[in-house]
Formats: C-alpha cells, structure tokens, sequence
C-alpha cells in the first residue's frame, strides 16, 4: 500500500558507479541553456539552433529555434556512417517465430527505397499519410522514410476498427494509406485492408493505398487506388536526400488512448522530441552498446513510436521487434523470447504484468531470465503487488525496476528512476523523481501547493522539449485542456503525491477519484488494496453514488487462475482489505469477471465500468478493445440484482 513507502535497499547492481543524478538535474533546472546545449548533442543538427526556448507566444512553445536536423539521418545514416554499419537494428521475430535481422545498412537502404516511392507517388513535405500496419518491419521503414522526406505521419493501431480509423483520416487529411493484406493475432488473421475499404467510404481524402503482403489473405485492390507495397518499391540502391527540417516541423500527428474521453490529435515535432526521447532512455535505461533492447509495446503507441522506433536508433541500439501477442501461444511467450535472444532490457505495462501475473509464476520459472538486468513499465500506475512479482518472478530480484510516467502528450518519460544517472533506492510503486528538465509541482484545486505526503494535481512549471506542440485542427482544445486549470503550467489530469523523501507517486486519473464518507480516494489506492490480495490479478474500481456515504466503492476483478473456483474468494478479500488497510477501503461490491473493459492500449477504462453497470451512456467507447467484457459487466451486475 501506498502508506508503507519504505526504500528497497540500494544494491550494488543499482549502478552506483554513476550518481551524478543530483547534480544533473540541478544543473537542468538552474542553467538550461548550458544543459540543453550539452544534451541536444545527442543528435546530431544539420544546422545548430539560435534559440534555446521561444516562449514568446505561450503555450506554443518552440525549442531549438533556427536549428535545423533530419530525425531519419540520425536514425540511419549517421551510423552507417560510423562503425554501426553491419549492427542489428531489429531483430523482428515473428508470431510463429519465424526471425528476420535487419542492419542500420539494410534498414538506411529500406528507408530510402520506400522514401523513393513516396515521391514517386507525389508526397511531399507537409503531406499526411496514415499508416495502419502490424508489428512487421514495414512499419518503421514507412515511418523513418515519412521523417525523411517532410511527410507528416499518423499511426493507427493495427487494432482499431474501420469508425476509429475513419475519424483518424478524416481529422488528420491523410492523402495515402500504408496498410497490409492482413495482421496475425492469436494464431487468426485480421483483414486489415478489408477494414481500410470500410473506412475509405466513409472519407474522401485519399488517393493511394500501398498494401503490404503479409498474411496472403485474399484482398480487392481497387484498380487506379490500391497498389501492392511489392510492386511499387524497387529494392536497389537509391539514395534520398534528407529533407532538412526546422526543429518545429511536424514529424507526426498520433491520437491518445482515448481512456477518458475523445482521442485528442497530439502533433510532435522533428528536434525538441528527438532529443527528448533519446536523452530520456539513456537517462532512465542506461542502455549499453551491446545490450539487446526489448520494449514490448506496439508501435501503433506513443510508446512504440519513441522506444521502439526513434530513441533505439538515434542511439543506435539493437531492439527485439515482436509482431505476436505476449500469451500466444501460451502464457511464456514473453518469456521464452527474453531466453532466445538474451534481452538485456525489457519495457512492458503493468496490463501485461498483470495479466502474466494472473497465470502464475511457473511460467517465467519455465525459461533462463538470466541475461536481463534492467526492467521497465509504462501506461498505468504499477501496482505495488504487480511491482512485487516482476521484480521477482522476472527480474530474480536482482533487476532495477524503471517505472516511468509520462503521456502521448510529454513525447517520452517524466519521472522515472534515472539507472544512467545513478539509481535511487525504489519503492514498489513510486516513479521516483524527474527527468531533469522537468520541474513537477503537486497542487491543490486553487493552484496552492500541497504539502509533502498530501494528494493533488501533478501539474509541470516549465516546458521541455519533447512537449507536443498543440493538437491537431484545435489550438483552442489544446491551450483549454492543458494550460487553462493552472495558468503558465502544463496540467496532467493525473492525481499524484509526493512523499517525505521527494519521491512522486502517480495515484491515477484525476477525474476517477471516489468520494466515500468524505474521504477522497484514488481509484488506484483502492485497485492496489484489491491486487495485495494474494487471490486477485487485476480490477476496477468506480464510485456509486450513495444517500448516506456520498459514494460507495464498486469493484469488479479478475481473479488469478488458482482462484477462480475458490467459493470463499470474495469474503477472503473483504478481509484482508479490512485487516490491511481499514474498513474505509472495503468495496460495497466485489464482482469477479473474466476480462475488465480496457483500451487496445490495455488501460482500464473504468468509465466504461461504471456507466455499464450503472445503465449510463458510456461516451466515445471507439478505442474499447473487448466488447465481451462490457457484456460481463451488464450480466455481473444484473445476476447481483
Ligand atoms: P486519453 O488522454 O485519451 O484519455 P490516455 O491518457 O490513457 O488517454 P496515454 O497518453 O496513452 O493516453 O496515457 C497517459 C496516461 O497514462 C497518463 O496521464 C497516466 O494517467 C497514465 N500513466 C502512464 N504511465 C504511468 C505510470 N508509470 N504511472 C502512473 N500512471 C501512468
Ligand atoms: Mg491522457
């Protein structure tokens, strides 16, 4: 629980070797511009900036004014050009296993071979193309060749449908499509182009779609529309010129999770956000030459976008790309992965913790974990329990664990323990302290800061360079919703405390916070009471209204697969929430279902719970994954009447 915040030893393997963290930090808070100067040599300018930070028209602020790169060129050319030139950039390894090793040479090559055709096709600097692809090596490829050339990107999720995926086109003005035959999921195919053909009669900006073969399924291509990728892209040695970008271009435009209402466009740039997300990994991962680097996320992501895509290669890592599901198929697929390729470093969410979580630690004990030293989460506070078992069960207690918060909106991480810079002693739960550069303030609702140990907005007092730089087609929305509740900062919407020692616990969504007997609680003190229970792997919590206490706790769960016939399970857990943490915490409800209604990136939409089970309207439910779990909600809930 949160109250029991106590310091995890610092080990040895914490990196004492550097501790330079405070220092660092200070320096980024007290001269900037000499800090950012440094930092920004993480890539590499084709022309160097004039100005550090115009903040002449806030909240649009512009970094790195007058400098001018090519965010493709840093990614590629620059270490072909070194000695990285025969290193892996990916190790794509595909759902039935199938492995597929490209170079910073082959995939520079790639690159510039897609980048020709895009040309070809008449796509130039300021142009928006979407694309709508699966894990496969294609992705990166049409994403770097858009960075090369000026085209504006948007990613949609391989997962979404053909409404989702029309409001993307329609909002963004795609005038091109990179889409494939299909997707393999769970051993079946998607037919993604089918869902492309759904979506395109819905909208009328597109004139070309470039379909990628990848799981043979039989497609209509519409003649004077749709062209296979194999027939347009000459594989050869053609060289594209890099487009040279100011630093404020555009680089791509991806819509948030959609968690807690409609998707919000967020537009990143080509120089603050580059030499944000590759600062940000080195300095929260600390990643070394030879290591294998595994973010497990989909591309289709802001996560995938800045760890699996920009920061590796800026760096010149060599990343595991994974086309499949992590429990197909079966539950140690992530596991047997780390053991065949050795991974060094491992990104993953807390929904995937959980759900391995739920099939219990036999399967991580099946396979050698030994080459991992470093393991990191990202999407959704950690639970201290799901804290617990990755540390144990996957990192055999010896791996640090990097918690890092931050948003589609922030570019990369926020807080987030600094491995490059000299590890703190962690507590299970707490995102420690921030990237320098950041500067967090937890406030009340009148803007007044709270004292240490009391909850509040987590809100940032000063830009950084991976900001996004507004949202798409609605400046008003953007300047509304992040810079209107405290004026001069960036409001999160997130809930969050720091404690005694200055480290920052981020409690959820500032909007599903529960209100009983006048207590204000945050939905993820009460999932995190819940997950302790040693029978629970996952919940979800909202508030009821209630005459007497103003709302009571409603919580549905997911039980982990030795339970699941346990008669006694709901009283066990009413009791050790009791006995553990106060009869404040002790849900009215407890409903145990199979799947919680989560977003295809695998959050919780706890909005969805609570207007399903009290018979509300449940607003934009376009990024739902699971239908089926709204319908164990409604069954759960009328079986309870
Ligand atoms: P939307 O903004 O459309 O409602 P979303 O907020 O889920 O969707 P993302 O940008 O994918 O979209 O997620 C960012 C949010 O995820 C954060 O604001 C925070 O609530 C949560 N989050 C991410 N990482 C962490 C973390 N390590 N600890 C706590 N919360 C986290
Ligand atoms: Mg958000």
């Amino acid at each position: 629980m949160r109250e029991e915040n106590e310091a995890l030893p610092i080990k040895e393997f914490y990196n004492p070797r550097k501790s330079n963290y405070e220092e660092v930090y200070r320096k980024s808070m007290e001269e900037p511009e000499k800090f950012w100067k440094e930092a920004s040599k993480v890539v590499e300018w084709y022309r160097d900036y004039d100005v550090m930070l115009d903040d002449s028209n806030p909240p649009f602020y512009k970094w790195f004014k007058g400098g001018k790169l090519n965010v493709s060129y840093n990614a590629l050319d620059r270490h072909v050009k070194m000695h990285r030139r025969n290193k892996a950039a990916y190790i794509w390894v595909a759902e039935n296993g199938e492995e597929k090793i490209v170079t910073y040479d082959g995939l520079l090559r790639r690159v510039n071979n897609f980048a020709r055709s895009l040309i070809d096709l008449g796509m130039k600097k300021g142009d928006r193309i979407i694309i709508y692809l699966p894990m496969i090596l294609e992705a990166p490829v049409a994403m770097l060749a858009c960075a090369r050339i000026g085209v504006v990107f948007s990613f949609v999720f391989a997962g979404y449908g053909a409404g989702a995926l029309a409001d993307r086109i329609k909002d963004s003005g795609a005038k091109l499509i990179v889409t494939s035959d299909g997707a393999n999921r769970n051993g079946k195919v998607v037919e993604l182009k089918k869902i492309v053909d759904e979506a395109l009669e819905e909208t009328s900006s597109v004139g070309t779609v470039i379909v990628v073969k990848r799981t043979g399924t039989s497609v209509n291509m519409e003649e004077g529309r749709d062209i296979w990728w194999h027939d347009t892209v000459k594989d050869g040695q053609t060289h594209v010129e890099p487009e040279w970008m100011d630093a404020n271009d555009p680089l791509y435009l991806l819509y948030s999770s959609g968690t807690t209402g409609k998707p919000k466009g967020v537009l990143h740039g080509n120089g603050g956000y580059s030499v944000w997300v590759a600062n940000t990994l080195k300095w929260a991962f600390d990643p070394q030459e030879d290591d294998r680097w595994w973010c497990a996320a989909d591309i289709g992501w802001v996560t995938g976008h800045s760890y699996i895509v920009f920061a590796p290669l800026i760096l010149g890592l060599t990343s595991i790309m994974f086309e499949g599901a992590i429990t197909y198929p079966a539950p140690d697929r992530m596991w047997e992965i780390i053991e065949k390729y050795r991974v060094n470093i491992l990104y993953t969410s807390p929904t995937a913790i959980r759900t391995l979580m739920r099939y219990g630690d036999r399967y991580p004990k099946m396979h050698d974990l030994s080459t991992l030293k470093t393991l990191g989460t990202v999407g959704e506070p950690i639970n201290p329990a799901a804290w617990k078992w990755y540390y144990e069960n996957v990192g055999n207690s010896k791996c640090p664990i990097i918690d890092t918060y931050w948003q589609t909106e922030t570019g990369g991480c926020m807080i987030a323990p600094s491995l490059g810079l000299g590890l703190p002693p962690l507590k299970p739960g707490s995102g420690t302290f921030p990237m320098p550069g950041v500067e967090p303030v937890v406030l009340d609702e009148n803007g007044k800061e709270v004292p240490a140990g009391q909850k509040g907005y987590i809100a940032y007092k000063r830009p950084w360079p991976g900001m996004l730089m507004t949202l798409n087609n609605d400046p008003e929305r953007f300047k509304q919703v992040y810079f209107e509740k405290y004026p001069g900062m960036y409001f999160c919407a997130d809930y969050a405390m720091k404690d005694q020692d200055g480290y920052y616990w981020l409690l959820g969504r500032s909007d599903e916070v529960l209100n009983v007997s006048g207590h204000r609680l945050g939905t993820i003190e009460v999932e995190d009471a819940l997950i302790s229970s040693r029978e629970v792997a996952e919940s979800a919590v909202f508030g009821k209204p209630d005459s007497v206490k103003g709302e009571v706790i409603v919580a549905f769960v997911v039980l982990k697969d030795e339970f699941v016939n346990d008669r006694e399970v709901i009283a066990k857990i009413r009791k050790n929430i009791r006995e553990n943490l106060g009869p404040i915490y002790v849900p009215e409800e407890i409903h145990i279902v199979k799947t919680l209604p989560k977003t295809r990136s695998g959050k919780i939409m706890r909005r969805v719970v609570k207007a399903v089970a009290l018979n509300q309207f449940p607003g934009d439910i376009s990024t739902l994954e699971n239908t089926a779990s709204v319908e164990e909600v409604k069954e759960a809930i009328e079986e309870f009447r």
